[in-house]
């Protein structure tokens, strides 16, 4: 269990910009500060990135009040950042501009925080707010304009520019990249014979399959109405393949609706890059792949080794 300050209560930093800070028990410490406030300012105004911004306040605040480690979470994006020494003596803030949570701060040392200490970390976490909230809104507005909203999973916008990016990494390292594309079985009949609500919750539960069942550094995306792509980088077609029919199977065992006489399956087409290949190329051979597997009689995997 860890010790925690006088402070392991959780404090609130609310919005109290664009006047300077208002912290009652340490009158001197906030005219000692206000240029360092400024200067964090126009520093911390250079990033819209959670981890680069958290990284340069945590060094601003290092100037003037040394901590072994600070951490920062905010939920509604996964936003979980750790800097540091998480040690045994914390305080806790709760971000806030009015009502807006803007997410939690925990700072950490092994020696206990003085009460002056809390009060520049205040001061400062107070100039940490403006800029959060930018970062912050801006990335939920890329993350809406990347996610496909029924799924969760990444849209198409998100994977054009996400292959592109992922060829041209590949090259340049010299390492493999593998796709796996795959496409429901029959999805038209499930929506036909149970409506499309119905439909519409399968489609949830087979992104949730393909996100439970790939790693953190696959990225999964749903292109079309009931196809989806997993990017898989660094892995090779073996691999590749192996994760294809993890997940082919895994959707065979999907029964979200017992009582309902509902089969779900899915045909997959698994490729690597090769050479100088092309975003639109290496697509199509997937697709065909694809194909290959529907003709075959659905719910398999084929592989496109481009021999
Ligand atoms: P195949 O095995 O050859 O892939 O047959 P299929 O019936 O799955 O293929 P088809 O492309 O004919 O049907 C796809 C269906 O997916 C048609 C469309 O109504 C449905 N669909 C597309 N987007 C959505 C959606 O967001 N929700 C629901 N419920 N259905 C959708
Ligand atoms: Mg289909
Ligand atoms: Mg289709």
């Amino acid at each position: 269990m860890e010790s925690q300050t006088q402070y392991d209560s959780v404090n609130r930093i609310k919005d109290i910009m664009p006047h300077m800070p208002k912290i009652e028990h340490d009158i001197g410490v906030i005219d000692e500060l206000e240029p360092k406030r400024l200067e964090l300012a126009s520093i911390l105004q250079k990033t819209l990135e959670p981890k680069e911004l958290i990284t340069l306040f945590a060094q601003e605040l290092g100037k003037y009040m040394p901590f072994d480690g600070m951490s920062y979470v905010f939920p509604p994006l996964n936003v979980s950042i750790e800097l540091g020494q998480l040690s045994h003596n914390s305080c806790s803030y709760e971000l806030l501009i009015t009502d807006e949570k803007l997410g939690m701060v925990h700072l950490h040392r092994k020696i206990q925080f003085q009460e002056r200490e809390l009060g520049i970390a205040e001061n400062m976490l107070a100039g940490l707010l403006y800029p959060l909230r930018n970062t912050l809104l801006y990335q939920l507005a890329l993350q809406s304009a990347t996610t496909d909203p029924l799924t969760g999973a990444k849209n198409r916008t998100a994977m054009d520019a996400s292959i592109k990016r992922e060829i041209g990494l590949a090259n340049r390292h010299n390492t493999p990249l593998s796709f796996i594309l795959f496409d429901l079985d029959h999805f038209k009949s499930i929506n036909d014979q149970f409506g499309h609500l119905i439909g519409d919750q399968v489609l949830r539960e087979v992104a949730k399959v393909g996100e439970d069942t790939i790693r953190d550094s696959d990225i999964l995306f749903r292109y079309g109405g009931e196809e989806f792509l997993v990017l898989l980088s660094g892995t090779r077609i073996s691999g590749a393949t192996l994760l294809a029919e993890r997940i082919r199977s895994n959707i065979e065992r999907l029964h979200p609706f017992p009582d309902l006489d509902l089969r779900i399956t899915a045909s997959m087409g698994v490729v690597s890059l090769t050479g100088d290949e092309t975003a639109d190329s290496i697509f199509k051979r997937a697709d065909n792949a694809l194909y290959r597997a529907k003709h075959n009689g659905r719910n398999q995997v084929v592989i496109d080794d481009a021999e």
